[in-house]
């Protein structure tokens, strides 16, 4: 059996729930649907978890949101009107989420409930599509189905106990539609996963049920060796190591999210990214292992957003603990941090750099100077990260010398290297302005 995540583009309409429809009956293997709330119709377009969080925001604030409120209803009662569905979904809609915003006590949990229900409401109309159009189906709800998660508001993890509880999905006879993106605490909250995390409840579910595949249906035809907004019309991907997506979601390749991978990894399940609207293009399959085609390298992410504190203190490296002891002021301040390279006398650590703010930069900088007794400390910003990921690249000589010949090329300057000893990817810091300068000339030397 096949698990099927369908994203916000893939639900986002009438016109595209009907193509979801088609692809769920032309595969009987197809019996557990994860869908998400309706996403953007055209590039402009506000997704309706937008909408909905501005509808929260509101609400907080002012104690009524009609207008968002009817912002988010226009675009279920669009879809509803698009399959010819009866007016008592809209209505039953409707209803539902009048009753999440009397929820309104605590503000956090109100947010998480007001978003889970762009996925609730959507999963509820489109199981009513599918028994409109005859097809035995049914909407199953995360608590009843036991999809227990950690008490953390937004940022929801999978608890192991949900694993065989899920599997008694197994032994549904209906199709299984299923409303992504969150779940419920032990103590029955409900609790959302950070966004985009409809493909985290599909990989849970991939791998709780024990499935031959789990699909997750998007709008690009596979994953591409680069973002297609840097390069024009870019290699696609066809296959690709848990490994190598991972790293390539981890900086930046938004097409499946990078918490996703993780039970789907554990499981063996392979995974397929395929397009709504080009179901026949066989996609782009993850899988534990690949045939090694003697390119070194699959794909090259960049992101943005992070920022380096390099720390200088003479003789460092002859000092016992010092690692650990500048690693706990970062914890003990709540911040979690990326990548750690380091010189004898130096130390950098890349984090992201939202988790910053004024104070707690104050407060870190001078626990740092204060604690440590360091000769230097300083924050670089603007910093973005480029990774060069390819599980053949251990196998092969100078791939280092040819991506920093690249980067030299486009005049870039490297503002730092790192490379684990799995080899598995490559990772060069520059300046955000001068990212897509050198991921192009990168993309050109190993794929040009
Ligand atoms: N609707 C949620 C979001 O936009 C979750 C998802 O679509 O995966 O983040």
């Amino acid at each position: 059996m096949k698990v099927s995540k369908f994203g916000g583009s893939s639900v986002a309409s009438g016109e595209q729930i009907r193509k979801v429809f088609d692809i769920v009956q032309s595969d009987p293997e197809r019996r557990v649907v994860v869908v998400s709330a309706p996403g953007k119709r055209f590039s402009d377009d506000v997704k309706t978890t937008d909408l909905l969080i501005a509808l929260a925001e509101k609400y907080l604030k002012n104690g009524e949101a009609k207008a968002e409120l009817e912002a988010v209803i226009a675009r279920y009662r669009e879809i509803a009107e698009t399959l010819e569905l009866d007016k008592e979904i809209v209505n039953e809609i409707e209803l539902d989420f009048k009753e999440r915003l009397a929820l309104s006590d605590d503000p956090e949990r109100f947010l998480d409930c007001i978003k889970a229900g762009g996925e609730d409401n959507n999963a509820k109309l489109i199981a009513r599509y599918f028994q409109r159009e005859g097809v035995a189906a049914t909407y199953v709800n995360p608590k009843e189905a036991g999809l227990l998660v950690s008490d953390e508001v937004g940022n929801a993890q999978v608890l192991p106990e949900s694993y065989d509880r899920l599997y008694e999905l197994r032994n549904k006879q209906e199709i299984i539609i299923f409303p992504g993106f969150f779940g419920y605490s032990p103590e029955g909250n409900l609790v959302t996963f950070p966004r985009g995390g409809s493909d985290i409840s599909g990989a849970i579910l991939a791998a709780a049920l024990k499935a031959d595949l789990y699909e997750n249906f998007t709008d690009v035809d596979s994953v591409y060796a680069v973002n297609p907004n840097i390069v024009n019309h870019p290699k696609e991907i066809t296959e690709l190591t848990y490994k190598e997506m991972r790293e390539l979601s981890y900086a930046g390749f938004g097409v499946f999210h990078e918490e996703a991978l993780a039970p789907a990894f554990r499981a063996g399940i392979p995974v397929c990214v395929k397009n709504t609207n080009n179901p026949l293009a066989p996609g782009t399959m993850i899988v534990a292992e690949r045939k090694l085609n003697g390119d070194p390298v699959v794909g090259i992410a960049s992101d943005d957003g992070f920022l380096n504190i390099y720390v200088e203190k003479y003789l460092m490296n002859r000092e016992i603990g010092f690692g650990r002891k500048l690693l706990q002021i970062f914890e003990e301040e709540g911040l979690s941090y990326e990548h750690t390279p380091s010189g004898i006398d130096s130390l950098n650590v890349i984090l992201r750099a939202d988790q910053l703010t004024e104070d707690k930069e104050a407060r870190l900088i001078d626990r740092i100077e204060t604690e440590l007794h360091t000769d230097k400390v300083k924050i670089e910003r603007n910093i973005a990260l480029i990774m060069i990921v390819g599980e053949a690249m251990n196998q092969t000589i100078g791939v280092a010398a040819k991506a920093v010949t690249a980067i030299q090329n486009a005049n870039v300057n490297i503002a730092m290297i790192n490379q684990g000893s799995s080899e598995v990817s490559m990772m060069f810091g520059v300046k955000e302005a001068d990212v897509e300068k050198a991921v192009k000339s990168i993309y050109e030397a190993f794929f040009g």
